[in-house]
């Protein structure tokens, strides 16, 4: 019903057609790390294979084709998020250096004392923890946008928390532990009637849905390439060309300056100026092998397909007694989270392994948000473009599993 080929999709990825513990893969931890097509891997192959050297260098014909790979890539990611120029992406190594960078740039400059970063309680340690420790050096203070009940936002209150001492929002797309989508057109509305900036963490949303930048006016956005079917150790942050431009660097090296004297250094344009050292071009290379990839499948196909799938599974896992699932939002994508009455989520993970399917347990990098669920921990199944219900009902079949050795 979906118009994706899953049988197709499946074939496109050599990981998942092997046994694991005797049994047939059955792979649903994507939002930890997505799995590579073929395609994504004879690229990075290619690319050693033929073009490497090092970019922005040299006048040999290598690092001409190298260069052009690399630069290559970065117009796939601005397309990818409808950027309006390739300048506005900068390759980082992921998500957490996307956020990091932001925080001790964007955030050194404008964050003083007495001032306040605002966040919520749905973030990945990733989104929390750069600016606690921006807040720290800067004598700033960090708030946090409740969530309810069901997981989502609680949103009554926000012209409130942001206050004329905001200097940015930082929210995530979608939750890595719930599944919550996050309104984030709706939040950057209000945060830009107050002058606030936003910062959106799309790691888990860029590999469910389109997403596009200049239609949410977000002023950063960042993702890894690792969980979109890419290689791991590259990533892209987004950002609108003047706030980057009157940005200091990050990294301070070679590439990212226009000359150096002994005394003083002039930087180098953006996005360079953010990227200091040798990059992974390789890394960039799969990472828009693995954009032209789920372009050519279609991304409205794959959110329909993830769609219908996340449905499936909430009610397939909501039929197993003694299961409860954690967020009940508005709108959700991609993962499972559910506890089992007096079971431990270890316990549960460990016993599906035996089954063959891989899920994560654990919190998920995001304690302070199990903390408002009251849980320490919760076991999570998340679903991609390669799944199927089959996946589900074997997930299923190792709970009632589970509910039998425990019985
Ligand atoms: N934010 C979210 C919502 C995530 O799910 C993750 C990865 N689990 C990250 C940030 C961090 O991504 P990375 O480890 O690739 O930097």
């Amino acid at each position: 019903t979906s118009g994706l080929d899953v049988a197709r999709v499946r074939a496109d990825f050599p990981i998942l057609h092997q046994e694991v513990r005797g049994r047939p893969l059955v792979y649903l931890d994507s939002a930890a790390s997505g799995q590579k097509p073929q395609a994504v891997l004879d690229a990075i192959a290619h690319f050693y294979t033929h073009d490497n050297a090092n970019v922005h260098r040299g006048v040999h014909l290598l690092s001409e084709r190298a260069t052009e790979a690399f630069e290559g890539a970065r117009e796939k990611v601005r397309r990818f998020l409808n950027a309006r120029e390739a300048q506005e992406i900068v390759f980082v190594r992921g998500t957490t250096e996307a956020i990091n960078l932001v925080a001790q740039t964007f955030g050194r400059k404008h964050v003083g004392p007495g001032d306040e970063v605002l966040i919520t309680e749905l973030e990945h340690h990733a989104n929390i923890v750069p600016w606690q420790m921006l807040c720290e050096q800067q004598g700033a203070q960090l708030k946090y946008v409740p969530v309810d009940a069901h997981g989502d936002l609680v949103l009554e209150g926000l012209d409130a928390l942001l206050t004329p001492r905001t200097r940015i929002l930082a929210l995530t797309h979608v939750s890595n532990a719930l599944g919550t989508v996050v309104p984030v057109k709706e939040l950057v509305r209000r945060a830009h009637a107050k002058g606030v900036p936003v910062l959106v963490d799309g790691a888990q949303a860029v590999t469910h849905f389109p997403v596009d930048v200049q239609a949410l006016d977000c002023d950063f956005y960042a993702f890894s390439g690792h969980k979109l079917f890419g290689p791991m150790g590259i990533g892209a942050l987004y950002g609108k060309k003047a706030l980057l431009e009157a940005m200091p660097p990050y990294q301070g090296g070679g590439d990212m300056i226009l000359s150096v004297t002994m005394e003083k250094t002039v930087y180098n344009r953006i996005p360079h100026r953010f990227e200091a050292g040798t990059p992974d071009v390789a890394g960039a290379v799969g990472l828009g092998a693995a954009i032209d990839y789920l372009e050519g499948l279609g991304r409205e196909a794959i959110a329909a397909h993830d769609q219908a799938l996340l449905a499936y599974a909430e009610g397939a896992l909501g039929g197993v007694p003694g299961v409860r699932l954690l967020g009940h939002g508005r709108e959700r994508s991609g993962v499972v989270s559910f506890v089992m009455q007096d079971i431990h989520p270890h316990d549960i993970g460990t016993i599906l392994d035996r089954e063959g399917v891989a899920i994560r347990t654990g919190h998920h990098c995001a304690q302070p948000l199990m903390k408002c669920f009251g849980v320490a921990a919760t076991a999570r199944a998340s679903l991609a473009l390669y799944n199927t219900r089959e996946d589900v009902d074997a997930l299923v079949a190792g709970l009632h599993k589970v509910r039998e050795v425990f019985a």
